[in-house]
């Protein structure tokens, strides 16, 4: 990981702009006009870069894109509506019915239902594997499947993958690896460890504000002897060969965004570039306030409800947490109030902290997870995602931590 003062200094250089107009402007026509027909020929064409149609391409999506590039260490990206339209687009462009998703860990509960139900429809078949299982997973990617797909910090299991060892397998394996970095962006840069693509919903941490909703999935070039050469991506090899180092962008444009449309609009691009230029400043904070009020919690609560977190010395990701993590893994820490009512009665007292179902905000939030994002889920399934009936999952924000400490605690008083 690079420092924050890298990153301080790198976003909001990149988001203003030295001549007139410092703030990023937005462009929020749908249409562009063309000077001739022989420009739009070269604009369809992709050998000319201006804009084509909102739906594939707008100016103020385009600098975010190129900001969270940089900030990920990608060779470009693809800016998206949601979260999910990210992963709606990586899916539906780089597979075909009967290729196989290797899903690593536990899952947000719509990225579980895109694989498990919505891709499965259309014969994209899946298969789950914990973390640890190294054995299982190797045979999963000897068998040739297509695609793995990791969360970098689980929600709300709280997992810490060893990314290194994953990334590792895919390469050897020439499988892409596709990493979720929601949790942890800044503090991991899957890219630049190996992998493939990398996907965030960006209404979490990196607005911070709640109030645009969006996502973007983050390439790399495309290499000599690239996995994607691989005859299990035989589909895709008009689209490399054409495009070469530019290739792994044009699948999504051409294979997803431009017949789907999950794309992002100018007014939340705006909007998600002015939380991307105090992300580095947020995220220091929420880990700095962490450790603090995961300590609290863990002296004062009472026998019956307990505070889960890799900070905690007793927790089974620990050494992870300090060796792989640099010490922060995101702004989730999860409460066990062992019964759906505990959990209930304890929501209803906060005073200071707002239920909803959002990570990553500059407010600290909580929310039940058994009755809300996994009620779909039968119980199998939630305990595979790591969710109890007393499992609250909350998402710290800027506040002061012992004052967000005191609201927990008194709300079980
Ligand atoms: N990935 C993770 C880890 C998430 O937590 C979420 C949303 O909670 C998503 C993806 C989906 O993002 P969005 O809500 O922007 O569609």
């Amino acid at each position: 990981m690079k420092d924050y003062n890298y990153f301080n200094t790198l976003l909001v250089q990149n988001v203003g702009t030295k001549v007139r107009a410092i703030a990023p402007t937005i462009t929020s026509s749908a249409a562009f006009g063309y000077e001739d027909a022989q420009e739009a020929e070269s604009i369809f064409k992709g050998e000319v870069a201006n804009p084509l149609y909102a739906r594939v391409g707008n100016p103020t999506t385009t600098k975010l894109e190129t900001i969270v590039a940089k900030m990920e260490g990608g060779l470009a990206a693809v800016a998206t509506s949601s979260g999910m339209g990210a992963l709606a687009m990586v899916m539906t462009a780089y597979l075909k019915a009967e290729d196989e998703v290797l899903c690593i860990g536990g899952f947000f509960g719509g990225t579980y239902t895109l694989v498990n139900e919505t891709m499965k429809r259309f014969g994209v078949q899946s298969s789950f594997c914990g973390i640890e299982e190294y054995e299982q997973i190797e045979e999963r990617l000897k068998s040739g499947i297509n695609m793995v797909l990791i969360e970098s910090v689980g929600n709300p299991s709280l997992e810490l993958p060893d990314l290194p060892k994953i990334i590792e397998l895919c390469n050897q394996y020439e499988t892409l690896l596709v990493v979720d970095n929601t949790v942890t962006p800044l503090t991991l840069r899957p890219l630049e460890m190996g992998a493939d693509i990398v996907i965030h919903s960006t209404t979490k941490a990196m607005s911070g504000h709640s109030a645009a909703l969006g996502g973007i999935a983050v390439f790399r070039a495309i290499k000599e002897n690239d996995k994607l050469y691989h005859e299990k991506y035989a589909h895709l090899h008009p689209i490399v060969n054409k495009m070469q180092k530019k290739a792994m962008i044009a699948i999504a444009k051409k294979r997803a965004m431009r017949d789907m449309g999950m794309s992002a609009n100018a007014h939340g691009s705006f909007l998600t570039m002015l939380g991307l230029e105090t992300l580095a400043l947020r995220l220091q904070r929420v880990n700095e306030s962490i450790p603090i009020l995961v300590k609290i919690l863990n002296e004062k609560l009472p026998s019956n409800i307990t505070v889960s977190h890799p900070s905690l010395e007793t927790n089974r990701y620990h050494q992870r947490f300090k060796s792989n993590f640099n010490e922060a893994c995101g702004p989730i820490i999860t409460l066990e109030c062992n019964n759906k009512e505990r959990a209930f009665e304890l929501l209803n007292n906060l005073k200071l902290v707002t239920q909803t179902a959002n990570i990553g905000d500059n407010r600290t939030l909580a929310l039940h997870m058994a009755s809300t994002i996994y009620r779909d889920f039968d119980k199998a399934t939630q305990k595979y995602l790591g969710v109890s009936d007393g499992l609250i999952r909350i998402s710290v924000g800027l506040e002061d931590p012992k004052v967000i400490a005191e609201d927990f605690l008194q709300a079980i008083l």
